[in-house]
Order: C-alpha cells, then structure tokens, then sequence
C-alpha cells in the first residue's frame, strides 16, 4: 500500500493524493458509497463502477452477524462474495455496537451487547473485531473504538479515550494480514485537546491511515466543521485522513478544504431510496405531485443511467405507486452526483482554483431546496 499527495491547494488545506491498496487504486479525495449489508442498497457493481465508485464500504457488525464470517470466508472473501474487485473498508463494528446494540456492557476487554436482529449476546473485543476483518478481506480495516455520543461529559471523554487508545494498541498487535492496511480512529468527541492526545496516541503506536471518529453525532453543524477543520488540521500529513460517516454534498466540499482525503455516508443512497435527489441547485423531492407533468430529467447537466433515460414525471410515477425502480434510479442519480462532484473537486484541485470551485458550487446548492427547476 501506498499513499501519495500529489498536489497540495495553495489557498486551501485541500490536497489530491492516490491511495494504492490490494485490489487497484483510489484517486483522493474520495467518496465510499456504503455497502453495508455486502451491497450498496439497490445497485449491482458493474452499476457501482459505471457511475465513478472506486472503493465501497463494509460493516464488520452486520456482516458478522448475518450471515456470519463462516459463510463468507467459504465463499472466498467478501470482494468474491458480492463480486466487486475493487477497493473495500471494512469498519470494526464500534460505532454499531455503541448505535444499534442493546444492554451495552463496556469492560476493559471489549463490549458485550445483544445485537439488535434477535437479541442474542453477544461479545466484541479487539481481537475479534480484526479477526473477523481479516477474514472478510478488505483493504482497509480499522481499529475497534468506542464513540462516545454527544453530549457527553470530558471525564467520560477522558475515560473513554484512555480506553480507546488501549484498544487501538491491541487492534494493532492482532493485525497479521499484510495485504491489508489497518486505520487507527481519533476520539474526543467535542473536546481539542482531547482530539490532539488521541492523534498523539495513535501516532505513537503508528497506522497506515487515520478516521476521524465521532463527528455528525447529535452535535450542531458549526462545531461538527469547527472540530473537522481543527483536527484534521493537525492529523499526520503523509498518511490518508478519513473523515468517518458525516457525508451531505456541502460537508464534504468543506471538508475537502480542510485537507481530508477520504468519506463514507449513507446520505445519497437513503435519500436516494427515499425520493429525494441532488442536483447542482440543491435537493429535489421528486417524489412530490409537482413533478407529475416534469418531463425533463432530474438534472439537465447530469450524465447519469437515470437522467439520460427518465423524467422526473416518470421516476415520480413511479414513487407514487411503490415501483422498486423508483429507489433504484433514486440512488443512481445521486451516486453519480456524488461521484461526480468528486470528480470535479479533484480537477479544481489539480487546476489550482479549489477555492473557487468550492464556492462556486455552495453558492448555486444553497440557493433553494428545490431549485433543481432553475424556474
Ligand atoms: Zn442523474
């Protein structure tokens, strides 16, 4: 593995990099469309990849779960398992456990929890949540953290690192697999100081890459930014920094500035499904009774399967009565928007003008909510 910036924004903290992992390479930054059940909801792979996705998402908790690490490691991986031979990360099942879980039980071992499907206990540690990555395969893992919500008092913060930082060490000794790269994840919730101890710590014990844990927990917008630029700010420069979870095309356009290299979001496919879709003038709510006689596309300029094909009178037909094609086209239009304002922050980068680009682009998506008629 290999991780290269190859040109830093003057202006900006912006930077594009290429990150070479097992199964090919990733331009950065980079958005990961997550695939959390071993699939991106609704698309196959060849779709995946027609629309720009270099590198997807896995969920160590779900997967471990159903159906079990038994059955994917007999059919060979999770990359042969779903048939995609690109890039995977794999998360350590922390934030699931701490978000979905029940009776939650925090032991300087790991947590032992009832999962949230049957309700069987079960226990994670460490150890277990990189055997079970190694055996799925991916390219990236990271270690097993604990995300503390928001709010959350600095005394638990402080306890709570202390404990993450042991278990980011034990994360590491259990790492054998050398074609894999391993993630710490800085903790610390709203607290800089406590952001700067976790980068140290980690740094000390000494990752392939860093995610930036514990963002777009509850807390308001303007910190979620103020404790992005900051941290990224002083997280290693030469190794990939992966802002986890937080993902609306403005949030990662400003995170982007900041310097970070990498996301992951569960927005443009959810809303996607749902019926509402990104466009360069801001999110449209297809599915609505105004869109009934729209025979344009969703977007004019976008290049995707969805709009060089349907109308919005059509896709909104087919919201209206339940057609599964409906979510499927929803999601992949907006994980084209996505790839493909990627695609443009990299050549803005590149280019010199990221700043520019970086307003230019909020400037037009904040002008109304459903703009997307440009009327
Ligand atoms: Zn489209």
């Amino acid at each position: 593995m290999e991780f290269t910036v190859l040109k830093k924004d003057k202006i900006t903290a912006a930077r594009l990099g290429k990150l070479v992992l097992a199964h090919g390479e990733v331009d950065t930054p980079c958005f990961m469309p997550v695939g959390t059940q071993a699939t991106v909801k609704s698309t196959t792979p060849e779709e995946l990849k027609e629309l720009g996705a270099q590198m997807i998402l896995g969920n160590t908790y779900h997967l471990g779960l159903r159906p079990g690490i038994e059955i994917i490691k007999k059919a060979g991986g999770l990359h042969k398992f779903m048939h995609w031979d690109r890039p995977i990360l794999t998360d350590s099942g922390g934030y699931q456990v701490f978000s979905l879980a029940d009776l939650r039980e925090i032991t300087p071992e790991g947590v032992t929890f009832r999962d949230h499907i049957e309700g069987s206990l079960h226990t994670l540690t460490p150890e277990k949540s990189i055997r079970i990555q190694q055996a799925l395969g991916a390219d990236v893992i990271m270690v097993f953290d604990e995300c503390p919500g928001y709010p959350v008092d600095y005394d638990y913060t402080c306890k709570s690192l202390e404990l993450t930082l042991q278990w980011a060490l034990r994360s590491r000794k259990a790492h054998t697999d050398g074609s894999q790269i391993l993630f710490g994840i800085v903790q610390g919730s709203v607290f800089k100081d406590l952001r700067k101890k976790s980068i140290e710590g980690l740094e000390e014990i000494g990752f392939a890459g860093y995610g930036l844990g514990g963002l777009s927990v509850g807390e308001p917008k303007e910190l979620m930014f103020e404790l992005a630029e900051y941290t990224v700010g002083i997280m290693p420069a030469d190794k990939p920094r992966y802002i986890m979870g937080t993902g609306t095309p403005e949030d990662l356009i400003t995170q982007i500035a900041y310097g970070a290299d990498m996301f992951d979001c569960t927005v443009p496919t959810r809303y996607g499904r749902n019926g509402t879709v990104f466009t360069p003038y801001g999110k449209l709510v297809v599915r609505n009774a105004k869109y009934k006689d729209d025979h344009r596309p969703i977007d004019e300029e976008c290049g995707c399967y969805a709009c060089r094909n349907y109308s919005r009178a059509y896709i909104r037909h087919l919201f209206n009565t339940g057609e599964i094609l409906g979510n499927r086209l929803g999601t992949l239009h907006n994980l084209y928007f996505y790839q493909d304002f990627m695609r443009k922050a990299r050549v803005a980068i590149r280019e010199g003008v990221y700043e520019r680009f970086q307003k230019e682009f909020l400037d037009r998506f904040g002008k109304s909510v459903e703009a997307g008629n440009k009327e």
